[in-house]
């Protein structure tokens, strides 16, 4: 087997094609699997992404070279044969494959194996190489039913409205605050938003994405309507003035790292849903095993345990050092300028 990809100080890159995937350094072509910030990053001469992800990237990096295409809509660069499939990670995420010679390498972004109806189902991909996230790639990851968690939501924030209190939930702009969304549509109440998720609302809109509607808090929201209300807000307002007009407030953080005891109190949190758009423990095994690849490639996250273990079970494996990582925990005020308020 050759080596299609070559990981390289500036990202994952394909020398017959000549082309980079998620490049860290400014390149002259990137194909990108999604518009997360640590992935999609400002500076390239020429981005290829899918349909959906090219009205994020536009609001959060401004105008740009951006080819679109669907997924499994094939594209030739110098011979070199891609193609992107969903990855189920958030709106527009992809895998992308690679074919040059009877060779098939997949990148699989960052993914999660649970379909959330709005990120596209993610399907295994037959290849003789696999890059593999491993955001949660430690045997305790492991997320309950994606509905369960839901109710979860709904049932805290109706005790919350019996005891009088606001439910302010925290979930990243980009991914989780969408599912938060859809999880709390069926309470059929108004679902108030931060700037800077209103604004990843507006730019999902563009891409022809139907969403729950949703209210922008605004310094003219009064604080009558916002009692016992539901808002949702990204971690970069807690504990922040903003949140002061919600009080008596309750806050809740959707994150898989709430899976982590401690964590709900780290945060200040009075609840904490594990609820994450990255593959847990299991998924990360069970998708690895279903493409059948001869190599396994770990990035960011818990790469030397996810590796190690691979080895062990027989499956080669390498970790790659990258610049990718930290979305769900820091990168929060990163996904999208925030409108002053
Ligand atoms: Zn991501
Ligand atoms: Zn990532």
């Amino acid at each position: 087997m050759g080596q299609l990809l070559s990981f390289t100080d500036k990202g994952l890159y394909c020398p017959a094609g000549d082309f980079y995937i998620d490049p860290w350094r400014p390149v002259a072509k990137a194909v990108i699997t999604h518009a997360h910030s640590d992935h999609a990053r400002w500076g390239h001469q020429y981005y290829l992404c899918h349909t959906y992800t090219k009205p994020i990237l536009q609001a959060r990096l401004g105008n740009n070279h951006y080819e679109t295409v669907e997924w499994d809509e094939p594209v030739f660069m110098n011979g070199v044969k891609i193609s992107l499939h969903p990855a189920g990670h958030i709106i527009g995420s992809s895998q992308i494959r690679l074919e040059y010679k009877g060779e098939v390498w997949v990148v699989s972004g960052d993914y999660k194996t649970e379909d959330d109806g709005i990120s596209g189902a993610f399907t295994p991909i037959p290849c003789h190489a696999f890059i593999t996230e491993s955001t949660f790639g430690l045997p305790i990851y492991n997320w309950k039913k994606q509905a369960d968690i839901y109710n979860d939501i709904r049932q805290w924030v109706t005790h919350n409205q019996q005891q009088f209190n606001t439910s302010v939930i925290i979930g990243y702009s980009l991914g989780k605050a969408q599912r938060i969304i859809t999880a709390l549509a069926p309470l059929q109440q108004p679902i108030y938003v931060h700037g800077a998720i209103w604004n990843m609302q507006q730019a999902i809109a563009s891409a022809g994405i139907v969403l729950p509607e949703v209210i922008r808090v605004t310094p003219e929201t009064s604080k009558a309507e916002l009692k016992n209300s539901i808002v949702i807000a990204p971690s970069s307002a807690e504990d922040s003035p903003w949140m002061r007009r919600f009080s008596p407030y309750r806050v809740g953080v959707c994150s898989g790292w709430m899976q982590v005891r401690g964590n709900v109190r780290r945060h200040n949190a009075d609840a904490g849903f594990t609820l994450s758009d990255h593959a847990d423990w299991n998924g990360l095994l069970s998708s690895i095993a279903a493409t059948g690849a001869e190599k396994v490639y770990v990035t960011h996250g818990f790469q030397s345990t996810l590796s190690r273990y691979l080895n062990e079970k027989g499956i080669w494996s390498a970790e790659v050092k990258t610049e990718y990582g930290g979305e769900e925990e820091n990168a929060e005020a990163d996904t999208i300028t925030p409108v002053a308020e």
